[in-house]
């Protein structure tokens, strides 16, 4: 597969698109980003590696950090993990609260804020230093020490989280949250902060493609885990956007408010894209077109 020529193609050709996408505004410091920046980042399970654009400007990952912190709790909680949060699509927006209070604390699944707030709360509860600990096992999964935090967004968000407020106080009030909102909430905006370009959000998933073995060969997740983590980014991966995902792009992966997107083929390969202009769904726009447009013509969905 000649994946170099079929990713400029692509970049070239969603690069051409009127850009109707947004870029993030609810969080001041995502709104600085300029919109039209564009990169694709595609590493396989035999160590090839192929990029295209913007692949090495970092921007911040927000919700893809939450397949880390779901990873790093169920490896620590085991199924216990599922007591405290489902695993349904939620069919509804990221922030969403009326379902939480109809369901009685207990989240949807832990790809949407409720479900990563509570997941965050597991690892403030079992960690020893958690965003020290979380960080290097993001740093660790891809291989690379210098990833870390982007104060100012953590900083920004802090400011205006009031959905994000508003969910861990109800979590609370179910008997759904351990430790103080304050505590959780400011470990759960700083997982949100990471920054990361294209080619670091590849390394770090490649695990979830190779049965939760990562590059360099040493297993930072259980493949019974790697597989059920996939299956959780499939179905609740893109907001209230998954099913759509599936149908026009058909792989599992997890989008974030900072216009990336990262999908899997397992066994093949990890591509991420990122673009900060989002549709309506709260999906990369330029995103959602050129995996759409990947998985059809390299016919290499899980369908
Ligand atoms: N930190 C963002 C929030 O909680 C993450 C949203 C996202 O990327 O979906 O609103």
């Amino acid at each position: 597969m000649n994946y170099k020529q079929i990713l400029k193609d692509i970049h070239k050709e969603v690069s051409a698109l009127k850009n109707t996408g947004e870029v993030a505004s609810y969080i001041p410091e995502l709104a600085k980003v300029d919109k039209d920046q564009f990169g694709i980042y595609l590493n396989n399970i035999h160590g090839d590696n192929f990029e295209v654009g913007d692949a090495d400007i970092k921007f911040s990952i927000q919700s893809v950090s939450k397949v880390f912190s779901l990873a790093m709790a169920f490896g620590s909680q085991g199924n216990k993990l599922w007591e405290r949060v489902d695993v349904e699509p939620s069919g509804n927006p990221f922030n969403h609260l009326s379902l939480l209070e109809r369901e009685k604390g207990i989240p949807r699944n832990p790809l949407i804020n409720s479900g990563a707030i509570v997941v965050a709360d597991c690892l403030v509860s079992t960690l020893k230093n958690p965003k020290e600990d979380f960080l290097q096992f993001v740093r660790d999964l891809a291989n690379d020490q210098t990833i870390d935090f982007d104060y100012d967004v953590a900083a920004s968000e802090k400011a205006t989280g009031f959905k994000n407020y508003a969910i861990a106080n109800l979590l609370k009030s179910f008997d759904n949250l351990a430790n103080p909102v304050e505590e959780v909430l400011d470990f759960y905006f700083h997982q949100c902060s990471i920054a990361m370009n294209c080619k670091q959000l590849s390394n770090a998933f490649f695990a979830f493609a190779n049965h939760g073995k990562c590059m360099q060969n040493n297993t930072q997740i259980k493949p019974k885990q790697a597989k059920r983590i996939n299956a959780i980014m499939l179905t609740c991966g893109f907001y209230d956007e998954a099913g759509e995902f599936a149908f026009e792009v058909g792989l599992p992966g997890k989008s974030g408010v900072g216009g990336g997107i990262v999908a899997l083929l397992p066994n093949e390969f990890v591509i991420t894209t990122w673009s900060p202009a989002l549709n309506e769904k709260g999906n990369s726009y330029y995103g959602m077109q050129a995996l759409e447009r990947f998985t059809t013509e390299t016919n290499s969905s899980i369908f």
